[in-house]
Parts: C-alpha cells; sequence; structure tokens
C-alpha cells in the first residue's frame, strides 16, 4: 500500500499506538479485548504512558525553572488529573468544579491558578479559602475579594489576568487582542493594579492567554516574548514584586492533512532567554507555561462500534454507535469553520488490504452527525471499531452528552 502526502499526518496520530493481530493496542491491550474490559462502547481511552512521554518531552525543551502548568479543561478526568498532578508543577482550573477535581487529585494550593470570566461569588469564596492562586479579570473581582478576603480573615492570592494589545497569529482561537470577555485591557491595568493595592489583596503576578491551538512555533515565541516585555512593564505599577508570570501556552497538536508538528525547540530556547532575563529583571519570579491539548490531546482515542453499514446511492454509510453527543469536535462542530476529518481509523482491521472509501456517522438524527467523512478506510462490517485519533483532548466534557438521550461513554485510563 503507498501512502500518498495528504494522509501522513493520519498516519504520524496512529504511530503513537502499536497494531498487534491486525488491532490497534491501546495500553498494552488489542483494542476489542479492551473494549471488554471497559464492558461498553463507545469510550475514550488515555494511555498514561503516553501522557508521561509528552511531559517529559516538554520539560525536555523548556529551561529548568520555567513551570509547566496543566490547564485541565483540555482533559478534567478525574484520574488523568490524578496523573498529571504528580507529574506537571501547577494545575490550572476554569471554575469551582475542576478547583475540587484539582484538590482532589493532590495539587498543591500554591501551584493551582483559577481563571475565567464571570466567577461567581461562591467560586471565589471556594477559591480564597482553597488559597489557590485568582486570575482577577474584572473590576468587579477585586470588590468581590476583598469582601471575601475580610470576612475569612485570609487575603486572597491574586495575579491579574491581562487582555493584551497583541494576538497570537494563526492561532485555532484567540483569547487575546482587541476587544474580549477575558482578562482586564492593558489599558486600564493602572487603575486595575491601585485598586488591587488598596484593597490589600496578596498581589503574586500577571497572566497572559493570547490563543489556543497554534502550530507555528515563532509565533508562539513572538507572543511570549510581547507577554514578558509587557509584564515587565506593567510590574512597575504592581503592589507587590512578582512572584508568577504565567506566559501562557498555546501549543497545537496537528488534526488534519498538511498540519505540521509543533517544534518545540525554538519555544525552549526562547523561554531560556526569557528566564534569564526575568532573573535579574523580575527577581522574584517565576516563569510559568499552561498547557492543555499539548499535554492530554494525542494521548487519547474515541472508540466506537459499527451498529450498521448501509449503501445509499453508491456511498457507504458506516453507521456507529457514538459520535457528536461524545466527540462534538470530531464531527466538526466545536469551533472549526470548515469541517475537516480527525485522523479515524477501522481499530480491529489495521492490517487489512481492502480499502473503501466510507462515511462514518452516529445514531443521531442530524446531518452533523459525522466522523468521517467519505475518508479512506479499511472494509469494515457491523461489529468492528472504529477509532478516532488526537480524541484526549476536548472531548467527552466538551460534547452535549445528553443531546438525543443515548447511552453516555466511559472514559478510561490505561
Ligand atoms: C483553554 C485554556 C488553556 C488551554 O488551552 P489549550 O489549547 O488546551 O492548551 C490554557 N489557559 C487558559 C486560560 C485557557 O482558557
Amino acid at each position: 500500500m503507498s501512502l500518498t502526502e495528504r494522509q501522513l499526518p493520519v498516519h504520524a496520530a496512529m504511530n503513537q499506538f502499536s497494531v498487534r493481530e491486525g488491532e490497534l493496542v491501546v495500553g498494552g491491550d488489542r483494542l476489542s479485548l479492551l473494549a471488554e474490559r471497559v464492558g461498553q462502547t463507545p469510550f475514550y481511552a488515555y494511555d498514561r504512558a503516553l501522557l508521561r512521554g509528552r511531559v517529559a518531552t516538554v520539560r525536555a525543551a523548556l529551561p529548568a525553572g520555567v513551570k509547566l502548568h496543566y490547564a485541565m479543561k483540555a482533559n478534567p478526568m478525574p484520574a488523568v488529573v490524578g496523573l498529571m498532578a504528580g507529574l506537571v508543577d501547577g494545575i490550572d482550573v476554569a471554575s469551582a468544579g475542576e478547583l475540587k477535581v484539582a484538590l482532589d487529585a493532590g495539587a498543591n494550593p500554591q501551584e493551582v491558578s483559577f481563571a475565567g470570566p464571570g466567577k461567581r461569588r461562591a467560586e471565589l469564596r471556594q477559591a480564597v479559602a482553597s488559597r489557590v492562586l485568582i486570575n482577577i479579570e474584572s473590576f468587579r473581582e477585586v470588590v468581590a475579594l476583598e469582601a471575601i478576603s475580610s470576612e475569612l480573615g485570609l487575603p486572597a492570592r491574586v495575579a491579574v489576568r491581562v487582555n493584551p494589545d497583541f494576538e497570537l497569529k494563526g492561532s485555532g482561537m484567540k483569547m487575546g487582542g482587541g476587544p474580549k470577555q477575558f482578562g482586564v485591557d492593558v489599558e486600564q491595568m493602572p487603575e486595575l493594579l491601585a485598586d488591587i493595592g488598596r484593597a490589600g489583596l496578596a498581589f503574586e503576578g500577571f497572566h497572559l492567554f493570547a490563543g489556543s491551538q497554534n502550530l507555528r512555533s515563532e509565533s508562539i515565541c513572538e507572543a511570549q516574548q510581547k507577554s514578558y516585555e509587557l509584564a515587565l512593564r506593567l510590574a512597575q505599577d504592581a503592589p507587590l514584586p512578582v512572584r508568577f508570570l504565567n506566559l501562557g501556552g498555546g501549543f497545537g497538536i496537528p488534526y488534519f492533512p498538511g498540519e505540521q508538528r509543533l517544534d518545540l525547540g525554538p519555544i525552549g530556547d526562547n523561554l531560556a532567554r526569557l528566564a534569564q532575563r526575568a532573573q535579574t529583571e523580575l527577581p522574584e519570579s517565576s516563569l510559568v507555561i499552561e498547557l492543555g491539548r499539548y499535554l492530554v490531546g494525542e494521548a487519547g482515542v474515541y472508540v466506537t462500534r459499527i451498529v450498521d453499514r448501509k449503501i445509499s446511492r453508491g456511498q457507504v454509510y458506516l453507521v456507529a454507535d457514538g459520535g457528536l453527543h461524545h466527540h462534538l469536535s470530531a464531527s466538526g462542530n466545536f469551533g472549526q469553520v470548515v469541517r475537516k476529518n480527525y485522523p479515524v481509523a477501522i481499530g480491529t482491521r489495521m492490517d487489512a488490504l481492502a480499502k473503501e472509501t466510507c462515511s462514518v456517522v452516529g445514531p443521531l438524527c442530524t446531518p452533523l452527525d459525522l466522523l468521517a467523512d467519505r475518508m479512506s478506510l479499511s472494509v469494515a462490517q457491523v461489529g468492528d471499531l472504529a477509532v478516532v485519533f488526537q480524541s484526549g483532548a476536548y472531548g467527552a466534557s466538551a460534547s452535549p452528552q445528553g443531546f438525543l438521550g443515548h447511552p453516555a461513554c466511559v472514559e478510561v485510563i490505561v
């Protein structure tokens, strides 16, 4: 079988997993056996060895002293967060629900930070009582935290999330620059920092998160460089020395044909230069990088069983027991502008020579429920297992599981 260039990234994703007796191996087991162990399809499986390996790769690329945080909204499964908590330096949460999972997982509150617009008062109380770092995103939060701090007799630990005056170029999702609901505009910083000082909050640093899913190291370096310079300027107005400077992340993974892996080398070199400067320019600070998808995305697969095989006007449809309701992003309905296929394979026929062009669809009564649109896959029958790769991030928790009343999926870590 010759592979065309176009198919290569699909195989790069698959290559992290091996094949035994014609089946994909996940967590040491053939897929059909893993499905027996799980006891049902559909399911997500996250591979511990791949998770550990990815953290080790990032560590090797980052300079010593730069802290690595896991942004757990990418995959909040408690067992995943538990594993990650032991591997990274801190956990970034975006709700009180995530905060509970992080603390239950054993994360050190000193190294947990809480970001997000619209933090409810009750959530802020929980965060102050937990002694985690709160990334302030509005003037209202300063007022609320001042009151909560005095009620609890515990000064809130705060950093300021800055909405910078630049963007992360080439990002799948931009979360800074221009008008945004995230953070506070850099123009309003002098006023906000003065408020924080007057309120007596324990100021600890700055948080800049410019965007997500970026595959261009030059853009990431540029954003980190600009973020550092900006924080250095803002530090002059800060009520206390900067202890944490969170430069964001945005490291992307390849999903679609033609996408290249992110080159960590230049990012590590750039961070080494910034960390060097920080030693004299912000002597009490640690630089922090927060990654979600990059740490977990490639370690997970979504597995769904083919329950019907239909031919409509010459086109083959494999109807699976899972789809959009468990894996919104693979269906193309989670932020994509143009729908493209995630890497998909028939995991129980990895060595089959017979291929066909077919579509893998889910059981929902909507044409949006599409996992593979006219892809070349091994010829599959009812009972086979279809696998969606690159499914470790923004999968189960980012999908409308209640939509149409089908059973929920199961998640396992293997
Ligand atoms: C979503 C988010 C992340 C994680 O983004 P990834 O693309 O998964 O790495 C990190 N930080 C903040 C503030 C976020 O909102």
